[in-house]
């Protein structure tokens, strides 16, 4: 089975979750939930990072931990919210000793703080046989922006520019011993003040996990408009010359965007926001190129 046959299912299942339990405002389908407990709106999301699909096995525990981390975090960063705190799983070796269990551990605790996110609690459990990958999960709790809200993925209209931030394209990359999809930077900054600047003028947000195409045609579909994109717009990382590669590459972490009204070419820390496209009547998602317009939906990296 596919994974975006899986997840729709998922989302169509559970599409009357917000009428039958008022507590929850948004269910399955966009990078957090949002549940209601008292005043407060929280934003909660789990992730996880397998041995062999999201690093190697001789990858540090360090970076393991770090990535496990980082990857909730910019879930929270989609919906511009910020970080309250963390728990986590671990399903671990057996022949792991004390001494990495514990560097493991004391990982996962200082990236979870350098973000913010204490990591309050967890579980670990250990692998049937030394073969079997290793595996963290992490979930992240978060508050929404204090004055945009939670900024859903569905919202984009008609007449909407689309933006990312950053460059696209490489992250697995590994002429400098590192690829950026285990050294990224959360965008909780940026999200946080496109949120404060562009106030309700920002319609739609998400986090770039599985490529720009792919995710630009959830966006699409969210929102039930169609987004064209501009190939030559598209902003490429170094050494990353065709535009399939920054748009199908995958896990960039940038934020993809949807708003109305003039949008900074930079956000208040620095990072380059670029115009990708505009928001149009109709359905589905396509990057044209000269003149030809492509699907963009099947250009993302689908996790198997
Ligand atoms: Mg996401």
């Amino acid at each position: 089975m596919r994974e975006e046959e899986l997840l729709a299912m998922m989302t169509a299942r559970s599409r009357d979750l917000p009428a039958r339990f008022g507590q929850v405002l948004t269910g399955p389908g966009d990078d957090c939930a949002v549940v209601q407990i008292g005043e407060q709106r929280l934003l909660l999301t789990v992730d996880q990072v397998i041995e062999g699909r999201h690093f190697r096995r001789n990858t540090s525990l360090d970076l393991v931990a770090r990535k496990a981390a980082a990857r909730s975090i910019s879930d929270i960063a989609a919906m511009a919210g910020s970080p309250v705190c963390m728990v986590a799983t671990a399903a671990l070796k057996p022949g792991m000793d004390q001494a990495e269990a514990d560097a493991l551990y004391m990982a996962l605790k200082e990236w979870a703080e350098h973000w913010e996110c204490p990591l309050v609690g967890g579980d670990t459990a250990t692998l049937a046989s030394a073969n079997d990958p290793l595996m963290l999960t992490v979930t992240a709790i978060g508050r929404v922006h204090p004055v945009r809200g939670a900024v859903l993925r569905s919202g984009a209209r008609e007449g909407d520019g689309i933006y990312v931030t950053g460059s696209l394209g490489g992250s697995f990359e590994q002429e400098t011993g590192l690829g950026r999809h285990l050294t990224f930077e959360p965008r909780l900054k940026e999200a946080a003040w496109l949120a404060s600047t562009l106030g309700d003028g920002l319609h739609a947000m998400m986090d770039l996990s599985d490529g720009l195409g792919r995710d630009a045609d959830r966006m699409a579909r969210a929102s039930g408009v169609r987004m064209e994109m501009d190939a030559s717009a598209i902003p490429k990382n170094p050494g990353v010359r065709d535009w399939k590669r920054a748009a199908g590459d995958g896990e960039d972490y940038e934020l993809l965007f949807a708003a109305a009204g003039n949008v900074p070419a930079r956000t208040e820390s620095g990072v380059a926001i670029a115009k990708i496209g505009v928001v149009v009547r109709g359905e589905g998602c396509v990057i044209a190129e000269d003149g030809k317009l492509m699907d963009a939906g099947g250009l993302g990296w689908e996790h198997r």
